[in-house]
């Protein structure tokens, strides 16, 4: 019998960045390998003197090493969620890893060189090239929203007003950000001028792990409107992009954080662990209660995972040994949401 699962909308993919400048000074020792061909990635425990002690490996659809190109990574996980999302779909790219992990590099990378663009400005090109050659037959209405959940809260993030923003339900059960800002988008350069007038809000908090490491969830919202007319019919499908950078995973412990900053890393670990629960749910595919009310992060998305929609989890780690044990748990919840 042929069923439909769900799982084959998720896809979850590893990347493993390369060693950074100080970490080839520091002649740090590579500890997590992504094999590409064979699809799976090992993590080495190493001894003090560089021997291997033990190693584990875990397969994703599909893994990335430093040898990957951006481009390539868009092509192969990014690209067909767009498609789908052009085509009435709704879809959701996550970037999940510890911070200095390569996750904003990884959705956003940089303009200059065109080679190092992240999946987010791939994305504004695959979809307004699209626009460009289906716009005589087609019409097409494209919004973009950007906003952060911190601490459980909502922030605009193309809003200068601090209020925090509700969620709502409407009667059919459709959950909303109201009155959160979007903007029209006619073209790669709007929507970058909306993507880079959200990160200017951004928020930013220092942890002894890396004082410019972000506490929140970015998520960049792009719902795709099209309006075709088939003789005297029109059609209008809807599709909902959502990209999103969320925090660092890292644990709270070896962050030295207390206090606030304790309270804050608990809430950052609840979604993180409620997107999980989600994910893993989903692909199971056997639960009839898919947790989406535990936290803010998967209720926002619920109408983005599950059912028909495409969903990809890119995680990233870095190589270094002293990485070990973040890597580990990277790999590991990502294994789960598999
Ligand atoms: P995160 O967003 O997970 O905290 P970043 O994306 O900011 O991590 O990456 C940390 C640093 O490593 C940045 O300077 C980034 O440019 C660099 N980096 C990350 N991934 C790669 C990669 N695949 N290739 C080259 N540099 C990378
Ligand atoms: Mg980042």
């Amino acid at each position: 019998m042929m069923t439909s699962k769900s799982s084959e909308s998720i896809k979850v993919v590893f990347r493993v960045r390369p060693l950074n400048e100080k970490e080839k000074q520091n002649s740090c020792k590579i500890a997590t390998i992504a094999h590409e061909r064979e699809g799976v990635i090992e993590i080495r425990n190493l001894l003090s003197d560089g021997d291997c002690e033990s190693s584990k490996t875990f397969a994703f659809d599909a893994v990335f090493s430093e040898e990957s190109s951006q481009r390539h990574i868009y092509d192969v996980c990014a690209a067909p969620v767009v498609q789908s999302v052009l085509e009435g779909y709704n879809g959701t790219i996550f970037a999940y890893g510890q911070t200095g992990a390569g996750k904003t590099h990884t959705m956003e990378g940089v303009n200059e060189p065109e080679s190092l663009k992240g999946i987010i400005p791939n994305a504004f090109e695959h979809i307004f090239d699209h626009i460009a050659l289906n716009g005589s037959k087609d019409k097409y209405l494209v919004r973009a929203s950007y906003f952060e959940i911190y601490k459980e809260e909502i922030r605009d993030l193309l809003s200068q007003s601090p209020q925090r923003l509700e969620l709502k339900e409407t009667e059919s059960g459709a959950v909303y950000v109201k009155d959160l800002t979007d903007f029209v988008v006619k073209s790669v350069s709007d929507i970058d001028h909306v993507l880079q007038q959200g990160k200017k809000y951004r928020s930013v908090g220092a942890t002894l792990m890396n004082a410019g490491s972000s506490r929140s969830h970015a998520i960049f919202s792009i719902v795709i409107e099209c309006c075709s007319t088939d003789g005297q019919d029109e059609h209008i499908r809807v599709g909902k992009l959502n990209l999103v950078d969320l925090a660092g995973s890292e644990r709270q412990s070896k962050t030295g954080a207390t206090g606030e900053r304790l309270k804050e890393a608990t809430k950052i670990n609840l979604s993180l662990s409620a997107l999980g629960n989600v994910i893993s749910a989903l692909v199971d595919g056997k639960s009839n209660h898919i947790p989406y009310r535990d936290s803010k992060l998967t209720r926002i998305l619920q109408d983005s995972l599950g059912g028909n929609t495409k969903t990809v989890m890119c995680a990233n780690a870095g190589p270094a040994d002293y990485n070990y044990d973040e890597s580990l748990s990277t790999l590991r919840y990502a294994n789960r949401a598999k």
